[in-house]
């Protein structure tokens, strides 16, 4: 009896780590051959692993978090105090972050509603308008938001065309595919994280993707300190310690053997989520355009208004699940809502009205079933 009440009220995580088991073996090896440092074959390897797995000709640099990767594409890119960065609006607060650590000025523009990504036609109003108050643009944060693909052709078309670098954040993203084209692998740089709340992880971690194999070499310079080559420590530029340890590019290692598994999984959660609540005509589900592969890194349902999603996510919490809404748009939050920004609509509505449900690799189908159970319970 006791052991049931257990059971039933176990917390359910929103994304929470899911070790295979093929860790261990990585990980013993930087023991048993004392290469615990920020450096080592695990590092090698795991970048080796992810540039594999991308394909497409990148070059992995394994680094401290998303983050650090984030920032290091930023001076990569050459930005500049008071140089102004278009960034999508509907992003987590770390897409913007390291604008701010460079002094630089994040512009805000939103969403378009099929993948909830930077819409194209707003980049381009919001790059004319920039050009017209006298400061072009130096580079373009954009985001492949829950695992879904952004409008990548008609975004490289806009960035062409004005000669504006991409920075891809695809800390979400990492085994969602356009046009069976990796994400991660359509900025000029791009982004992943090993985040414990990732698709994969490293507990703490994070990857800058290049198409050269001399920008990852300057990425592990700037991530180590900047130390030139030579016995001597001299300095030329400001570094930063930004790399990866060998242990958690272990656990990396071991994570990369079932990377395609998650994915299917996280799909599969997304498809007994949507095949058992369908029927309910209220519930928005957000549909892969054609050739639009999404890892389903969150699957994030639409509700009518903001009471319901309110509501419900208000019950599913007093049920331990962890539900949470979807992210807080940018130009809304107090440390950013000065900037500018280039608003539609649609990252305020999907603010208020989306839900994200848990959608871990490893939930059971019976957590499954208590999380359906709950909503078609709010529903009647
Ligand atoms: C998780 C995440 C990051 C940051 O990654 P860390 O490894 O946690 O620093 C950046 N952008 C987005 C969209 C994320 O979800």
């Amino acid at each position: 009896m006791a052991k049931k009440a257990t059971l039933l009220n176990t917390k359910i995580w929103l994304s929470s780590p899911h070790m295979s088991g093929h860790e261990h073996k990585y990980i013993k090896e930087a023991f048993d051959t004392n290469w615990i440092a920020p450096l080592g074959p695990n590092v090698n390897g795991f970048e080796k692993d992810l540039e594999i797995y991308l394909g497409n000709e990148t070059h992995v640099a394994a680094l401290t978090t998303g983050t650090a990767a984030i920032h290091l594409a930023l001076i990569l890119l050459n930005i500049q105090e008071n140089d102004e960065v278009i960034c999508q609006t509907k992003t987590f607060a770390a897409s913007i972050n390291p604008v701010l650590y460079l002094g630089a000025k994040p512009v805000f523009v939103d969403s378009e509603k099929d993948t909830w990504n930077m819409c194209p036609v707003l980049l381009e109003q919001a790059i004319l308008n920039r050009i017209k108050l006298g400061v072009k643009p130096k580079a373009v944060i954009v985001i492949n938001l829950y695992g879904m693909p952004h409008k990548v052709k008609e975004i490289q078309n806009i960035s062409k065309k004005y000669k504006i670098p991409i920075v891809e954040d695809s800390a979400e993203a990492l085994g969602s595919s356009y046009n069976n084209k990796k994400c991660g692998t359509f900025g000029d740089l791009s982004v992943l994280s090993f985040n414990g709340n990732k698709i994969i992880t490293t507990s703490g971690g994070g990857a800058l993707v290049s198409k050269s194999k001399e920008i990852k070499t300057k990425t592990i310079y700037l991530a180590t300190q900047a130390k030139e080559p030579g016995l001597e420590y001299s300095h030329v530029t400001t570094g930063y310690n930004y790399r990866m340890s060998n242990i958690l590019a272990g656990i990396g290692r071991g994570q990369m053997e079932v990377l395609e598994a998650y994915v299917e999984l996280r799909r599969k959660n997304y498809n007994y989520y949507l095949k058992h609540l369908k029927h309910l005509k209220v519930i928005k589900f957000l549909n892969e355009p054609e050739g639009f592969y999404s890892n389903r890194w969150l699957t994030c349902i639409e509700l009518p208004t903001k009471q319901i999603r309110d509501e419900l996510l208000k019950l599913l919490i007093n049920n331990n699940i962890e539900a949470r809404p979807s992210w807080k748009p940018m130009h809304l939050q107090p440390a950013f809502k000065h900037y500018p920004k280039y608003l539609n609509g649609i990252s305020d509505k999907l603010y208020k009205k989306v839900l994200c449900l848990p959608s871990g690799s490893n939930l059971t189908k019976k957590e499954l079933d208590r999380i359906l159970t709950i909503i078609k319970q709010y529903f009647g």
